[in-house]
């Protein structure tokens, strides 16, 4: 599932690629998108912006009309020139956006919807969105207190509900439980002042440390180098994920899994590093990462 940091990323690429452009062809194989584009026609405008919010992607045409995308599971977004090969199959393909240089290519998108901006505030889903991990303005104050506010969930459902942080996804919810040392399936009622401090913090890093300019965003694809662990070695990028059964970085303890939540996300973690008893002194947030 793409996270924040793969959306960030994308629309970065798309905003850098298509914005100031003149559209020059639009195609989608979705009928709404098609009622919109045969009544107000998107060829012809201009690309003013292409931005991401958590899981969803804004692109902004002149004349205020806005394309909003989700990615959901399997959805993405690639760049291509007009003559080059696509990386997906042309079956799943919903919508190309065309500029004199440039295809954008939307693959299996779930949600595609034409907005004013008008619409676009109201929209469901998106106006409930907590704050962006990765926003500039991102205030780690108020995104503790707004996962203060559901005392009621586990740790690892709090880090991935996007009403209350938006960005975080599978990934990086279990990497982070693991780098704060606290077990993904405590409630959020027994997590104490410095471990949901470094929760929060610690969520920024990650994220923030996968969207640096230089992690290649030519095809806005997960490319599987997302890491956490700092290490260059690509077999040891991450702490938890993915490693069932397999010894804990830190203390050599098999690492283990489970689903977790209404959508039954695996969870990974290390029993010893991460137990399920809140510890009775604070612990250091940066003990794994300088
Ligand atoms: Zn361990």
């Amino acid at each position: 599932m793409p996270e924040g940091d793969t959306i960030f990323r994308a629309a970065r690429t798309l905003n850098k690629a298509l914005a100031g452009q003149l559209v020059t062809g639009f195609e989608t194989v979705l009928p709404k998108l098609s009622r919109v584009d045969f009544d107000s026609a998107i060829t012809g405008r201009s690309v003013d912006s292409v931005e991401s919010k958590g899981k969803w992607m804004s692109m902004t045409f002149s004349g205020g009309l806005v394309l909003l995308t989700h990615m959901l599971m399997n959805g993405s977004w690639h760049i291509y020139r007009p003559e080059e090969p696509w990386q997906r199959r042309t079956i799943d393909m919903r919508i190309v956006v065309k500029t004199e240089k440039i295809w954008a290519v939307a693959f299996n998108v779930p949600i595609a919807e034409f907005h004013t901006p008008d619409t676009l505030r109201r929209r469901q889903g998106l106006r409930q969105l907590g704050q962006d991990v990765l926003a500039s303005n991102f205030d780690p104050v108020k995104a503790t207190g707004q996962l203060r506010s559901r005392e009621d969930l586990l740790v690892g459902e709090a880090l991935l509900s996007q009403s209350l942080m938006a960005g975080l996804g599978n990934v990086f919810k279990s990497e982070v439980c693991f780098a704060c040392r606290v077990n993904p399936f405590r409630r959020m009622e027994t997590v104490n002042a410095d471990e949901l401090g470094c929760l929060v913090e610690t969520s920024r890093k990650f994220l923030l440390a996968n969207v640096k300019e230089a992690s290649g965003d030519r095809i806005t694809t997960y490319t599987g180098m997302r890491r956490t662990t700092g290490r260059a070695n690509s077999e040891e990028r991450l702490w938890v994920y993915g490693r069932r059964n397999q010894p804990c970085r830190q203390c050599g303890t098999p690492i283990e899994s489970r689903k977790q939540g209404e959508d039954a996300r695996t969870t990974f973690w290390c029993p010893k590093c991460q137990p399920m008893e809140p510890p009775r002194q604070s612990n250091n947030c940066s003990q794994f990462f300088g």
